[in-house]
C-alpha cells in the first residue's frame, strides 16, 4: 500500500493564520516548522518567536495545551532554508499579495523536497496564477489549501486544484486534511475568493444592502440572522465585529478587484457600504479596537448609528411575531416571511431570497456541485443549513416561483434569472439539488455521490446535506435494545455501541439501567461495548431535574439509592467482562467525566473538555469520580521511589475542588481525565471507527479487567494538610464559606477520611465517603440555591 506520509510540515508566515495553522499541527502531533521573514534587529527568528509567544493569549486558544507553543520549530528565509527538504507538506500564509507570494515562490523552490506537496492558503488570488510562476517541477505538485480562522475551530478547509495539480496530489492531501488535521474538505473552483467567501460576503452585503432598505437596526438584525434563523448565534454585525472590519474590507475588495458586471451579475451590490467606509475611517476595526458595530461601555452595549456617527444605546430585540416564524416548518415558514408586511418579515424573505438567488446563479463556476456549497456554509459560516438545503426543504419549485416572481418585479438584487436547470430536468423532476443519488453538478448535468476516497471509509456517520438519504445514527444498525433514554445496538455484530437519548445526554437512573443491560448483552455475545452519541455532547452529567421530584417526595434516602445505583453502574463498566470503550467528544461533565474514567479506555476527539464539575452546583462528584482521583494516585505512587502520597494526590484534588474542566483532549489529559494510554483522534466522524477498532484489537489481545485490589490513602494527616491550605484560602478572601465546605468534603473522600495514612481502602469504601458527602450537600441551602440557579439559568451561582 503506498500512503502520502506528512512527516513535517512547513509553514511560512507567521501571522494571523500561519502561526495559528502551526499550533493546530502540534495539537494533531504533527511536527511543525515555522517561518517568517529574517528580523531586521535582534535575533534572526524574532517575527516568529513573537509570534509563537501571542499563541498562548490569544483567545480562543489556537493550542490545546498553551506551553505546547515551545513544539513549533522556529525558523527564517535567511538562516533555515535547509529545513525545508525535510518537509513533506509546505503551506504558505503570507500577506495576500501576488507580488510578494511569487517572490517567496521563487525563493524557496530550490530547496524544497522533490515529493512535497506545495499549497497556498491565499482567501482570493488566482492559484492558477500563482502556479505559474513555479517551476515546471513544482507545479503538479501546487495548489490551493484555504483554512478558516479560526482554524482549530472551523471545520472547513477549501481544496483548489489548478489545471496542472495532479489529481493524486489532492486525493492525498484531503486524506491528511481530513484524518490527520481533524477537518472537512471542500474541493473548490478557482474563482475569486472560492466557494465559501465568496457566497457568505456575497450574502453579508447583501445584507448590509437590505438593512438600509428596510431601515433596520443592527441589533434587531443581529437578533434575526443568528440562532434564530439557524446561523452562528452572533448574527451579522457582531460577526462582521469579532472578524475585523478591516479584514472584511479586505475581502470585499477582493471581490471589487476580481470581479465585474460581466462575470458577476451581482456585482453591483458589492459596494463597499457606507457604514463600513464610516467605520474604518474612524479606525473602528471591530473587537480589537474594541468599537466596531457595537461598542461596549461598562455592562452596556452600544451600537453604531451611521446618522450621528456616534454609539446609542442598543440591546434592542426583533418582534416576537418572526421568533415564532423562523421556528414554522420551512415551507410554511418561508411563505409567512415572504407575506408578512413588516420591515423584520420582509428583509428576511429578502435575505434569504438573495441567497438562494446568488448561489444558484453561481453554482456552476464555483463549485462541483450543490453539496460543496451547501457544506462550506455550514462549515465556513456556521449555518445550520446551506441555502441550498432550505430551499429543497421549503419546496423547490414553489421557492423557485417566488425568487423569479422578485427578479421580474425588480425586488431582487440583480437581473439574472434562475439557471434553467432550476425549472426544468433532473433537478425540477426530483423536487431539488441533493436526492439519495448524489447532488446537482449543472456542468455534467448529474447527481453526483461524494468522492469515495479510503480514508471516508473511516466516517461511519459523515455529515449528510438534507435530502441525501444515508445510514442515521439514531437508526442505523441492529437495535438490540431501546427505551426513552437510550439505544443499545450494533453496527458489525461484534461489538455492541450504547447511544444515550436524553437532553444532553444526561445520565438518569433509566440510563444506568440501560448501560447496565448493555454490559450484560456485551459479555454474552460481543467483543466489546463502545459508548457513543452520533451528537455533542458526550455528556453532560447526572440528571439533576430527575431526581429531584423524588428528593422532594421521598428526602434525601431518594438521593442517596440513585447515587449508589450511579456507582454501581460505574463499577460495573471498569470490572465488566469485554473491555468497554467511552467515545468522548464535546462535553464530557460531571457524570459525564466518570463514565469515561470508568470504561477500561477513552477514545476522545481533539475537540473535548473533560472535567469534574459539580462544586458548580454546590456538590461533590458522586458516582466515582473522588475513589478514581484518590486511586490513580496510589498507582501512580507505586510506580515511584516516593513515599509521600500527597503530591500525587494534590492534582486531582484541585482539579475536582476547582471544577477544573480541559479546554481540550490533550489539556484534559494533563489534568488526569485521560490516560497516555487513551487516543486522542483530530477528526470526530472518526470517533466510531477508531473506538470500534479498539474495542476489537483489545478483546483480541485477551483482554481482562483489572483485579480488585485495595489501595493507600493518604488519611487524616493529609486531608489536615490539604485543609490548612483552605483555611488559609478562605480566609484571605479567595473561597467562600460553602466553597470551604464543599472543598473539605472532597478532601475527606479523597484522602480517605478518619483513617491512618497509609490505610488500605477499597473503591466501595471510597464510593460510601462520596455518597455520604454528597447527601450532606444536596441538603444545604446553599447548595440547593446553586442547583436552582443552574436550573433555571444554566449559570453558576456563587455563594
Ligand atoms: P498576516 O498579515 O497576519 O501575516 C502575514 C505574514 O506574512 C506576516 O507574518 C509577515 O511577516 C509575512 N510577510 C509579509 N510580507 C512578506 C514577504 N514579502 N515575504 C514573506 N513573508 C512576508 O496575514 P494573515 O491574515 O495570516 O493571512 C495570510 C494568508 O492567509 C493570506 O494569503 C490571507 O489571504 C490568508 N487567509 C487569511 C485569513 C484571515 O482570516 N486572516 C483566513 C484565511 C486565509
Amino acid at each position: 500500500m503506498s500512503r502520502f506520509q506528512v512527516r513535517k510540515v512547513a509553514v511560512l508566515g507567521a501571522g494571523v493564520m500561519g502561526a495559528q495553522i502551526a499550533a493546530h499541527l502540534v495539537n494533531v502531533k504533527v511536527p511543525v516548522v515555522l517561518f517568517d521573514l529574517p528580523a531586521k534587529e535582534g535575533p534572526k527568528n524574532g517575527i516568529v518567536t513573537k509570534a509563537v509567544e501571542g499563541l498562548k493569549k490569544l483567545k480562543p486558544s489556537p493550542l490545546g495545551v498553551a506551553d505546547d507553543a515551545a513544539l513549533i520549530q522556529q525558523a527564517n528565509y535567511e538562516e533555515h532554508m535547509a529545513l525545508l527538504g525535510e518537509c513533506d507538506l509546505v503551506i504558505e500564509a503570507i500577506a495576500e499579495r501576488m507580488d510578494w507570494k511569487l517572490d517567496l515562490y521563487k525563493k524557496i523552490a530550490p530547496h524544497v523536497a522533490p515529493h512535497a506537496i506545495v499549497a497556498s492558503n491565499t482567501s482570493g488570488l488566482s492559484i492558477t496564477k500563482l502556479s505559474e510562476a513555479l517551476p515546471e517541477a513544482i507545479k503538479p505538485r501546487f495548489c490551493g489549501i484555504h483554512f478558516f480562522n479560526p482554524p482549530r475551530y472551523m471545520y472547513l478547509v477549501e481544496l483548489i486544484a489548478t489545471p496542472t495539480t495532479q489529481p493524486q496530489i489532492l486525493d492525498d492531501l484531503e486524506t491528511f486534511v481530513t484524518s490527520g488535521l481533524g477537518k472537512g474538505v471542500v474541493r473548490a473552483k478557482d474563482t475569486p475568493n472560492f466557494i465559501a467567501n465568496r457566497v457568505g460576503i456575497a450574502g453579508m452585503l447583501a445584507t448590509m444592502r437590505e438593512v438600509e432598505k428596510f431601515g433596520l437596526t443592527y441589533d434587531v438584525v443581529d437578533d434575526l440572522t443568528g440562532k434564530k434563523l439557524g446561523r452562528a448565534s452572533s448574527g451579522t454585525f457582531r460577526t462582521a465585529d469579532v472578524v475585523g472590519l478591516d479584514t472584511m474590507a479586505h475581502v470585499i475588495k477582493t471581490l471589487q478587484d476580481n470581479l465585474s458586471a460581466e462575470t458577476d451579475p451581482f456585482y453591483d451590490s458589492f459596494g463597499t457600504p457606507e457604514v463600513l467606509k464610516t467605520l474604518l475611517e474612524m479606525g473602528h476595526l471591530g473587537q480589537k479596537t474594541k468599537a466596531g458595530f457595537y461598542r461596549k461601555v461598562g455592562r452596556d452595549v452600544l451600537r453604531f448609528e451611521l446618522a450621528s456617527k456616534d454609539y446609542v444605546p442598543g440591546g434592542q430585540k426583533a418582534d416576537d411575531v418572526y421568533g415564532r416564524m423562523l421556528k414554522k416548518p420551512a415551507a410554511e415558514r418561508l411563505k409567512l416571511l415572504r407575506e408578512s408586511e413588516g420591515p423584520q418579515g420582509q428583509f428576511l424573505w429578502a435575505i434569504l431570497r438573495n441567497s438562494f438567488h446568488y448561489a444558484a446563479v453561481h453554482l456552476a463556476s464555483i463549485a462541483d456541485t450543490a453539496r460543496d456549497v451547501d457544506f462550506a456554509m455550514r462549515w465556513g459560516f456556521g449555518m445550520k443549513q446551506g441555502p441550498f438545503e432550505l430551499w429543497q426543504e421549503a419546496g423547490w419549485l414553489q421557492v423557485a416561483q417566488w425568487i423569479q416572481e422578485d427578479i421580474a418585479a425588480g425586488k431582487a438584487l440583480s437581473k439574472a434569472p434562475l439557471p434553467d436547470w432550476v425549472f426544468k430536468g433532473p433537478v425540477a423532476e426530483a423536487g431539488g439539488v441533493h436526492t439519495p443519488e448524489g447532488s446537482w453538478n449543472p456542468t455534467s448535468g448529474r447527481f453526483e455521490p461524494r468522492r469515495m476516497l479510503p480514508v471516508y471509509q473511516r466516517q461511519h456517520f459523515p455529515e449528510t446535506v438534507l435530502g441525501s438519504g444515508g445510514a442515521k445514527f439514531q437508526t442505523a444498525g441492529t437495535t438490540v435494545h431501546e427505551d426513552k433514554t437510550i439505544r443499545v445496538w450494533t453496527l458489525d455484530g461484534d461489538v455492541l455501541i450504547a447511544s444515550l437519548k436524553t437532553k444532553m445526554h444526561t445520565i438518569s437512573p433509566e440510563v444506568c439501567e440501560g448501560l447496565q443491560l448493555a454490559i450484560e448483552t456485551a459479555e454474552k455475545s460481543y467483543q466489546g461495548l463502545v459508548i457513543w452519541s452520533g451528537d455533542e455532547p458526550f455528556s453532560a452529567g447526572a440528571d439533576l431535574e430527575s431526581t429531584l421530584p423524588a428528593f422532594l417526595a421521598v428526602g434525601v434516602s431518594a438521593i442517596e439509592d440513585a447515587e449508589g445505583f450511579m456507582q454501581q453502574t460505574m463499577l460495573r463498566l471498569r470490572y465488566a467482562g469485554v473491555p468497554v470503550i467511552s467515545a468522548i467528544r464535546g462535553l464530557a461533565l460531571g457524570g459525564g467525566c466518570e463514565l469515561g474514567l470508568y470504561s477500561a479506555r477513552r477514545v476522545a476527539a481533539m475537540e473535548s473538555y473533560i472535567g469534574l464539575v459539580e462544586v458548580g452546583v454546590g456538590l461533590v462528584p458522586g458516582a466515582g469520580g473522588l475513589a478514581y482521583i484518590a486511586r490513580r494516585a496510589a498507582e501512580a505512587q507505586a510506580q515511584s521511589t516516593h513515599k509521600d502520597l500527597l503530591p500525587f494526590l494534590t492534582e486531582g484534588f484541585t482539579a475536582a475542588a476547582m471544577a477544573k474542566v480541559g479546554t481540550s483532549a490533550i489539556e484534559s489529559r494533563k489534568i488526569g481525565y485521560l490516560l497516555d494510554s487513551d487516543i486522542i483522534v483530530p477528526n470526530k466522524d472518526e470517533l466510531l471507527y477508531v473506538a470500534i477498532q479498539e474495542a476489537k484489537a483489545m478483546f483480541n489481545a485477551g483482554w481482562r479487567a483489572p483485579l480488585k485490589r485495595l489501595f493507600p490513602v493518604a488519611g487524616r494527616s493529609g486531608k489536615a494538610t490539604i485543609q490548612g491550605q483552605l483555611v488559609n484560602m478562605r480566609d484571605g478572601g479567595f473561597i467562600s464559606q460553602h466553597d470551604f465546605r464543599i472543598a473539605s468534603l472532597i478532601a475527606n473522600v479523597v484522602t480517605g477520611g478518619d483513617v491512618d495514612a497509609g490505610t488500605l481502602v477499597s473503591e466501595e469504601y471510597l464510593m460510601t465517603l462520596e455518597r455520604q458527602a454528597f447527601c450532606e450537600l444536596v441538603q444545604h441551602p446553599k447548595t440547593q440555591e446553586r442547583i436552582l440557579g443552574m436550573l433555571s439559568t444554566g449559570k453558576p451561582v456563587r455563594n
